[in-house]
């Protein structure tokens, strides 16, 4: 069941309960309509990708309501610090090296060592985090390939039946994604173009400000926005060799178990969701058990599966 609530002092302190029990609120923000989940919640954050049917993890913007919670959960350069506190509230995300403190997901973050925050200038929206005391994971509330929604109706039509709540706070105010400047490298990239342009950013900055596709030439790699392991992963394991640590899917090997290094099982009772929650701790847990390879069992290819699985295949291809 989908409700769709007007904003009021009721409304907005049922989502966030709603946010707390895991479930997934649709809610204004000033640059397009969030799907939203309690970003330190995994099998919240992979219920995102069940509602939005999305095929591929990637990683997902954590909202956060005033800079002290932003700076607890990244670690901010000066010249970070300096554009945060010129453009947040607003349609500026910034994507910045995890802090020790980080409370954001593994899967939130597709894995990666850095996050992407923003403070949304919507009042709604910053009440609605600020209620609930965690940051809020939130891409486009919008069926995967679909364009992004800017009213609740247009949630309504695409996600009806997989929201528990959409805050109604009218058309949103830009229409437009927010852009996002990388802190991860030594000098800022502009990941994404967006509501603040690049000349803003550059005049205010007085410095030049490098795309991804410029960095990609002199750095490779180093502005990917997946997470690689280390080890080298088999995937469709039906075994596992002695050199080899292993993560399962629903106990199919767990006879072998005697010869493994290290194992996990993704979830032993085969939930996807679960599955979902778990694959970037583990594929890292792995990693640092200091194995080189990693045998995997079969994974179903519906449903969560067709993303867990794509993200598999695009971790083995990269060696
Ligand atoms: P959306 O939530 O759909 O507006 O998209 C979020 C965008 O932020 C995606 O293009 C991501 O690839 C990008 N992003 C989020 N987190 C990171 C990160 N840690 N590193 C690089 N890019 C990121
Ligand atoms: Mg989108």
């Amino acid at each position: 069941m989908t409700i769709i609530a007007a904003i009021d002092p009721e409304s907005i302190i049922n989502a966030a309960g709603i946010l707390k029990e895991g479930r997934l609120v649709a809610l204004p923000t000033e640059t397009v309509y969030g799907l939203g989940a309690d970003a330190t919640n995994a099998t919240a954050v992979a219920a995102i990708y069940t509602a939005k049917g999305r095929p591929s993890f990637n990683p997902l913007i954590a909202h956060v309501s005033d800079l002290s919670q932003a700076t607890k959960e990244a670690y901010f350069s000066e010249i970070a610090l300096k554009l945060a506190e010129k453009f947040w509230p607003g349609p500026l995300t910034i994507v910045a090296p995890v802090s020790s403190k980080c409370s954001v997901c593994d899967l939130a973050r597709a894995g990666l060592d850095s996050v992407a925050l923003r403070i949304p200038a919507d009042l709604t929206a910053q009440k609605l985090i600020s209620t609930l005391g965690r940051p809020i994971a939130a891409p486009s509330a919008n069926r995967s390939g679909h364009i992004s929604s800017v009213t609740a109706a247009h949630v309504g039509s695409d996600l009806f039946g997989k929201v528990d709540l959409i805050l109604d706070g009218g058309p949103t105010k830009f229409g437009l994604e927010s852009t996002i400047v990388s802190f991860c490298q030594p000098e800022p990239i502009l990941l994404r173009a967006g509501m603040v342009t690049r000349e803003t950013i550059e005049s205010f900055l007085n410095q030049r400000i490098k795309s991804a596709a410029d960095y990609k030439i002199i750095a490779p790699g180093m502005t990917a926005s997946h997470y690689a392991p280390l080890a080298t992963l088999r995937l469709n394991a039906l075994d596992i060799t002695e050199d080899e640590a292993a993560i399962d899917f629903g106990g199919q090997l767990i006879q072998f178990q005697k010869h493994s290094l290290w194992m996990r099982d993704l979830s032993p009772t085969q939930n996807l969701t679960e599955a979902a929650a778990n694959l970037f701790t583990y594929l890292r847990e792995a990693d640092r058990s200091g194995t080189k390879k990693i045998a995997i069992a079969p994974i179903p290819t519906f449903g969560l599966g067709e993303a867990i699985q794509d993200r598999l295949i695009r971790a083995s291809a990269s060696k």
